[in-house]
């Protein structure tokens, strides 16, 4: 039988820079290369999450993943409080991936005076697609991200393409403020009917569900579709999604990767398809790149 070794779990900041401090020291004094590795989270973890994790420790020595459910990327409308918490249960997994810390701080912790004042603002991409649906969720996003990166001192930092609106944000402000990180994206991850994992898919019952599967159905269809131009691909998609009348579509876009801007009808090229919908009364997204050609 294999013995689990279980990652600590660190609450507070000063623990967490005290341990790594002691952690790098131990592993460089063996002559080993010590690099950290972090893994940002907000819990409530799936497989999704868990090859980010399998991923941080095939690349470094010293993996951190935070387990963070920040309350300054949430609207006042939004989820935060019923978003589920299990802690026990993600420390059990990140123990069987091989983490090394898990830091799963208090909102106290991280902001001692209430919503901190000094803000990363995301710009005008930021505004758009669930930034338009979520006005201040990617400001706060990325000031959690940059709190992280600044406690963490990660010499590589894990994603989800799944988020890819996310990634395309936290590798401009990364440019943009030129922070000393290494960006490192995951493919998403999908239940074999093609939905992608998510911890919000707790909150579908099985009619929601079924209707969810059109989102990566139509999105599948968007990237044969893509053959024929733009436009094929977005009606391609809508054909596949509008079918369902438990989904209500937030938005359907072709973003260029590098701009996130959409692209013209004519475009060729590389490109992104973003998907969001509110299904039952659950908000899932969901993206696939196209190639135009
Ligand atoms: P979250 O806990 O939802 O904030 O997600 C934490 C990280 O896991 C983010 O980088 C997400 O993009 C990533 N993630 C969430 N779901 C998936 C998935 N199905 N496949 C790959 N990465 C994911």
């Amino acid at each position: 039988m294999t013995v689990l070794t279980k990652p600590e779990v660190i609450d507070t900041i000063d623990e967490l820079r005290s341990r790594l401090c002691l952690k790098r020291q131990n592993i460089a004094s063996t002559g080993a290369e010590a690099r950290v590795v972090l893994v940002p989270t907000m819990g409530a973890l799936h497989d999704g999450h868990r090859a980010l994790v399998r991923r941080a420790v095939a690349l470094g020595e010293i993996v951190v993943v935070s387990i963070f459910v920040n309350p300054l990327q949430f609207g006042v409308n939004e989820d935060l409080d019923t978003y589920p918490r299990t802690l026990d249960a993600d420390v059990t997994a990140l123990a069987e991936e091989g983490a090394t810390f898990v830091f799963a701080p208090t909102a106290r912790e991280m902001y001692p005076d209430g919503a901190s004042s000094t803000r990363v603002t995301a710009g005008a991409i930021g505004g758009l697609y669930e930034g338009a649906a979520r006005p201040g969720h990617f400001d706060g996003m990325l000031t959690v991200v940059n709190k992280l990166f600044n406690i963490v001192e990660p010499d590589l930092a894990v994603f989800g393409q799944k988020d890819a609106q996310q990634v395309f944000l936290v590798e401009r402000m990364i440019a943009d403020l030129n922070l000393r990180v290494s960006l490192e994206v995951v493919p998403t991850v999908r239940e074999t009917s093609g939905l992608a994992l998510s911890s919000r898919n707790h909150n579908l019952d099985e009619p929601a569900r079924a209707a969810a599967r059109s989102l990566s159905a139509g999105l599948a269809a968007a990237a044969s579709a893509a053959l024929k131009g733009v436009p094929a691909a977005i009606v391609a998609a809508h054909a596949v999604i509008g079918a369902q009348t438990l989904v209500k579509l937030d938005y359907l876009v072709v973003v260029h990767p590098h701009t996130y801007l959409p692209v013209a009808d004519d475009y060729r090229g590389p490109a992104r398809m973003l998907v969001a919908a509110v299904v039952g009364s659950t908000r899932l997204i969901d993206n696939i790149s196209l190639d135009i050609p």
